[in-house]
């Protein structure tokens, strides 16, 4: 039954460029400028709603050159069936599409602050906070603790696994009992450097997750080794889009999933997903600016595992925004 002609909007797109302050080193590689599309949504009324597409395209979603394709193939209207057929091979671009059509048709949802978050985590959810891969971890801790942050995240699988459990070794003396450590190695370990590390993490007990150790083809080995070890593993790699986190769990996953909203693909789907399913989550930033940050955080408001800080306390790798 045809009810009503569906809403039009008027749509603009613009690309941006923006440079870390410093590069950001993975077991990927290094990164030195986030790259993305900022979409303007406007509805008959005047009403206006931005969104932003970050891709990652080395972490499994649609390059950057994809995503343009995509917007520049669109009409100058588009409507929100547009909007929700967008194909799952440009999770970016579903997620850039659909948050900024929600900040128009719901901006309630989009006021600021986000509430329910915190530096420290008094009172809300905390931020875990990104070091530096490599020995600068020891002297790029102390600020960020003493402005109340209590995670931490450091970069593994960069340099070998001997220099790095001597890093390692020196943090944990260092760093306060109170403080959690999660140690990501971005898919870039031997299977016996996992052990290594898991056994290492499992002595420190500082450690809060030992997150992708292995590259995504060898889940059925990390899934062994979640069994084996005290301390939990997180999928983040593996589980990029939704498509692939349904097919972790439906293989039998329960340790933690990383989500990457901004690339994962449907906010929509997303949120159908989560309630439906009691999984374990840590939401995290893919260094996107501030529009699809607030998208994000407003999805890790409503789905985030309270009890784990989210992952985007990386402001204080790029220059000040506004
Ligand atoms: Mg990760």
């Amino acid at each position: 039954m045809q009810t009503k002609s569906l809403s039009t909007y008027q749509f603009e797109f613009r690309p941006y460029r923006r440079p870390f302050k410093r590069t950001l080193s993975t077991s990927h590689g290094n990164w030195d400028v986030r790259e993305g599309i900022i979409l303007r949504l406007m509805d008959e009324t005047g009403r206006v709603g931005w969104g932003e597409i970050a891709p990652i395209p080395w972490f499994g979603s649609e390059t950057l050159e994809q995503a343009l394709d995509f917007c520049q193939q669109l009409p100058p209207q588009i409507t929100a069936r547009d909007i929700f057929s967008i194909p799952a091979e440009l999770p970016a671009c579903q997620f850039g599409f659909e948050s900024g059509w929600e900040a128009l048709t719901n901006p309630i949802n989009f006021g600021s602050p986000t509430p329910p978050f915190s530096k420290g985590g008094q009172g809300g959810i905390a931020y875990s906070c990104l070091l530096p891969a490599g020995e600068a971890v020891l002297q790029s801790w102390q600020t960020p603790w003493n402005q109340g942050s209590r995670t931490f995240k450091w970069k593994i699988g960069v340099a070998s696994i001997a220099d790095e459990l001597k890093v390692f070794n020196q943090l944990i003396q260092s760093l306060p009992q109170s403080a959690k450590l999660r140690l990501d190695a971005n898919g870039g370990l031997t299977q016996q450097e996992a052990h290594q590390w898991l056994r290492a993490a499992d002595e420190a007990g500082i450690v809060e997750f030992l997150e992708q150790p292995l590259p995504p083809e060898q889940f059925d080995a990390m899934l062994k080794m979640s069994r084996q070890y005290s301390t939990l593993i997180a999928l983040d790699e593996s589980v990029a889009t939704l498509d692939q986190l349904e097919d972790c769990y439906h293989r039998g996953w329960r340790g933690i999933f990383v989500i990457k909203a901004a690339i994962a693909g449907s906010p929509k789907r997303l949120r159908q997903f989560c309630r439906e399913h009691d999984i374990d989550t840590v939401f995290s930033s893919v260094f996107e600016s501030a529009i699809a940050r607030q998208a994000a955080l407003q999805l890790a408001a409503e789905l985030s595992n309270p009890n784990r800080a989210v992952g985007f306390g990386v402001n204080h790798w790029f220059e000040a925004e506004e």
